[in-house]
């Protein structure tokens, strides 16, 4: 089988029998194929798409180009959430704890922040100490011992993954319905979870702009999940403006921790509990979603679920004590106030332009590979809808370098637009399958 011929079929919009499709993932696997074909059956499928069949086929050959866990041992059942990402989204951390204190095991595998986004990894090595890059054997035996666990991407998982989500990265090819399901799904259900919550955020901090690409990416995902023998549920989200107040990785767990002892933002603990219980239903471990609901209501108000993230902190061999004193966590040096500089209504705080300047602080990372300071950030003090007076503060930056706070401060006030009237908007905006 040659790869100008499977290139060519692709670019003239015919399907891809199977075999064609796995010898693609073979040779993205085991570098078969120079990267410039890769890269271009990659366009091609931009460009043409591909059937239902065939992101199944492709997501099933990822899957298979590592080893999918086996967790039949395990008492209990096992979920998992994605995010698609955005900004202050740090419902992971609040989550796998949660589930895992109501008797779901969570083998989650996270990704790091990109952009304007964050990612749950960056957050959790903010932790002093936490390891993340776990072997699949320690990564076993804390799932076990704890209830969840939350690692990197092992080279075993979905290695395929790996070199064609870097190829993309640099010739324009990440933006494909399909691709993106492939990619996304494979991770998951290597994972060997039962059950999948997946949460596609939709607006201006979001990767999916508008509701319709958002409904279109979770039908894709939802259908190929449970073609793969995942239990998947998709519930689309409003990412117009960050979730929760804080945006940063140091002052993201520091939230976190505020939210299991009882004082989160209504927000983040809103959606947290939300997709909890969606996650308990799907694998089972309550027959709906009002006795889930409940039951991880329970866990946060006694306080197991801040004893689960005690336990992973420490499992992966960060600093247990951060829970009590989240002083601990890395600080900044400098901080400075944003104030209101008229009276009105807060109508908008456009998630991108706040993720961007806490880029710019450092926080976030423009390349794979830049390295990010977990001390800096943007803890926002109102969200939409608040009355402000004039002086009022409207964000709090936590800076190290101060070279950098004019450009940061000068995104932040563009972000956030005081006016007459407000127009709310919900946090969980549809639901595609479950
Ligand atoms: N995240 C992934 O893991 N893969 C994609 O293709 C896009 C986002």
């Amino acid at each position: 089988m040659r790869a100008v011929d499977i290139i060519r079929k692709k670019r003239d919009g015919h399907c891809l029998a199977a075999d064609e499709i796995e010898a693609f993932v073979q040779a993205a696997t085991h570098g078969h194929w120079p990267d410039y074909q890769l890269a271009a059956l990659l366009m091609a499928i931009v460009w043409r798409g591909m059937s239902a069949e065939e992101t199944a086929q492709l997501t099933r050959c990822m899957v298979a180009s590592g080893v999918r866990l086996d967790w039949a041992d395990l008492p209990g059942p096992t979920a998992d959430k994605h995010s698609t990402g955005g900004v202050g989204d740090k419902t992971s951390l609040l989550i796998a704890p949660l589930a895992a204190a109501c008797g779901v095991y969570v083998p989650m595998m996270s990704g790091r922040g990109l952009g304007h986004t964050g990612g749950t990894l960056d957050k959790l090595e903010s932790i002093p100490g936490l390891r993340v890059g776990l072997s699949l054997t320690e990564f076993r035996a804390i799932v076990e011992r704890v209830g969840c666990a939350m690692i990197s991407q092992t080279q075993q998982i979905a290695p395929a993954d790996r070199v064609l989500y870097a190829l993309r990265d640099v010739t324009a090819t990440v933006e494909s319905i399909p691709l993106i399901t492939a990619s996304i799904l494979s991770k998951k259900i290597a994972e060997g979870i039962a059950a999948l919550v997946l949460d596609v955020k939709v607006g201006r901090g979001a990767f999916m702009k508008t509701l319709a690409d958002a409904r279109q990416l979770a039908q894709s995902i939802v259908q190929n999940g449970q073609a793969n023998g995942v239990r998947t549920e998709a519930v689309l989200t409003d990412m117009d403006v960050p979730l929760g107040l804080a945006v940063g990785n140091a002052l993201e767990v520091s939230e976190c921790i505020a939210a299991l002892r009882g004082h989160g933002p209504p927000d983040l603990v809103e959606l947290s509990l939300e997709l909890t219980a969606r996650m308990l239903v799907l694998a089972g471990e309550a027959s709906d979603r009002a006795t889930a609901r409940a039951k991880a209501e329970r866990a946060l108000a006694s306080g197991q679920a801040l004893e689960k993230f005690g336990q992973l902190i420490e499992a992966q061999g960060g600093d247990r004590r951060v829970v009590d004193d989240p002083a601990r966590l890395p600080q900044a040096k400098y901080t400075q106030t944003l104030h209101a500089e008229q009276a009105g209504v807060l109508c908008q705080m456009d998630a991108e332009q706040i993720g961007r300047a806490a880029m710019l602080l450092g926080a976030g990372r423009d390349r794979v590979d830049d390295a990010v300071d977990p001390a800096v950030g943007i803890v926002l003090g109102v969200k939409p809808g608040a009355t402000v007076g004039v002086g009022d503060a409207l964000a709090h930056i936590y800076y190290n370098q101060p070279e950098r706070l004019r450009q940061a401060t000068d995104l932040l006030r563009q972000a956030i637009v005081v006016a007459e009237q407000y127009q709310p908007s919900a946090l969980v905006l549809e639901t595609v399958g479950g």
